[in-house]
């Protein structure tokens, strides 16, 4: 089956609801048993029965079969976010004791679940560079339980080699996992590149119009689904039947929605290339970009969200970069991303760093390209670009 097929049947079962196309809402917490036989059977088989609200309902199951297809995993688990999915994911893999690799380009609030809460439970967190590769060898301790890659990196969108980093941990018996979000279960497979354990935050594409919180854990393997499962289920995690429903709504779309992204990035992403208010575009399908050559090779695609450093302002460069996010008018200026609109933030002041140091002289923002026109986006830009070097004197 294609992948465009495979999106639109995924999870779905439209004869056990009536012939309804999509699953409908579960809003449930009791889920009923006609006897004491029935009731005790779905306890025993709580992962897989609808047994009780908190641990899914037909819409939350839908959801994670659907992803889990997709993505080419055993079993998903849907979290009320993609930080809770990263959470779980961390928790369920991980003892007092052990150690943790993660890469220094991750999400910040990852740094800080590490930093704040497993440094509390007795996990010690070491930050590597994400340009590693194979040399994260040199790291493994006897007790590294779990290396944590994000490719391309948050606000700052390096490339990683998964494949390399996945032989080495593997050959110290460390497990594998990755935050996918931003090339999604459709643009990158992790399982086909070493990966066990793979993380969205479905807020992003594919709820897909931002407006729900929606988080995924797809595992490679049922005992690994077993494991995580049994740790996020232990914490009380779990996703409304609303929230899934939205999720499930927006995955059906998804690849016709990247693929105009793709397109719209890209041909921005090379007009801002070539413009003297740019110094570069942080965006891994241009052939510019240092890490373009192993996303070509494990990569299918790219998402529509980049990084631009602007010409350097010196003692300027916020002033200046202010001035440019404030005189756009399509492109919204909030966190988050992955919806049908086109977004802005400023990325200078929010890049943090242990481990390697983030080098730019002009200021850096993030763009996210939406489904508008792409000359009624460029045309937006175009006039902030002279707000930019009015304010950059
Ligand atoms: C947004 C984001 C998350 C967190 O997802 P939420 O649903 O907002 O909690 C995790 N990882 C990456 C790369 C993200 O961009």
């Amino acid at each position: 089956m294609k992948e465009d097929t495979r999106i639109v049947h995924a999870g779905r079962h439209p004869a056990r609801f009536h012939g309804a196309v999509n699953t409908p809402v579960y809003r449930c917490s009791t889920i009923l048993s006609e006897n004491v036989a029935e009731l005790k059977e779905k306890v025993r088989n709580k992962f897989d029965m609808v047994d009780y609200g908190r641990l899914g309902t037909p819409s939350t199951m839908d959801l994670e079969a659907a992803v889990a297809e997709l993505e080419g995993g055993a079993r998903a688990i849907a979290t009320s976010s993609g930080l809770a999915a990263i959470a779980g994911c961390l928790t369920g893999l991980l003892s007092a004791g052990d150690h943790l690799l993660m890469t220094d380009s991750a999400y910040f609030p990852t740094r800080k679940f590490c930093d704040e809460v497993l440094a509390r439970f007795g996990v010690e967190t070491t930050y590597y560079d994400p340009l590693i590769g194979a040399g994260i060898a040199d790291l493994m301790r006897d007790n590294t339980k779990v290396v944590f890659t994000e490719a391309p990196g948050s606000l700052t969108f390096e490339m990683q080699d998964i494949p390399a980093i996945a032989e080495a941990a593997h050959a110290r018996g460390a497990l594998v996992a990755i935050d996918n979000t931003w090339a999604t279960p459709l643009f990158f497979k992790p399982f086909d590149h070493g990966v066990d354990v793979s993380i969205h935050a479905g807020t992003k594409y594919i709820v897909g119009h931002s407006d729900a919180m929606v988080g995924l854990i797809v595992c490679k393997t049922p005992e690994l689904f077993t494991r995580i499962k049994s740790t996020t289920s232990a914490f009380g995690y779990s996703l409304s039947g609303d929230d899934a429903f939205l999720a499930l709504r927006g995955l059906r779309t998804m690849k016709v929605r990247l693929e105009h992204h793709q397109r719209a990035a890209l041909e921005i992403a090379q007009w801002l290339e070539a413009r003297p208010d740019v110094t570069r575009v942080l965006y891994p399908a241009l052939p510019s970009d240092p890490g373009h050559a192993i996303w070509k090779r494990d990569f299918t695609g790219a998402s529509g969200l980049m990084g631009v450093e602007l010409a350097p302002a010196g003692e300027n460069n916020i002033t200046a970069m202010n001035a440019f996010l404030d005189a756009l008018k399509l492109f919204g200026l909030g966190f988050s991303w992955g919806g049908f609109e086109s977004l802005a933030i400023p990325a200078t002041g929010a890049i943090q760093r242990t481990a390697t140091t983030f080098r730019a002289e002009g200021p850096v923002v993030r763009l996210h390209i939406g489904l508008e026109d792409i000359d009624d986006l460029k045309a937006d830009l175009d006039q902030a670009f002279a707000a930019y070097r009015a304010a950059a004197g």
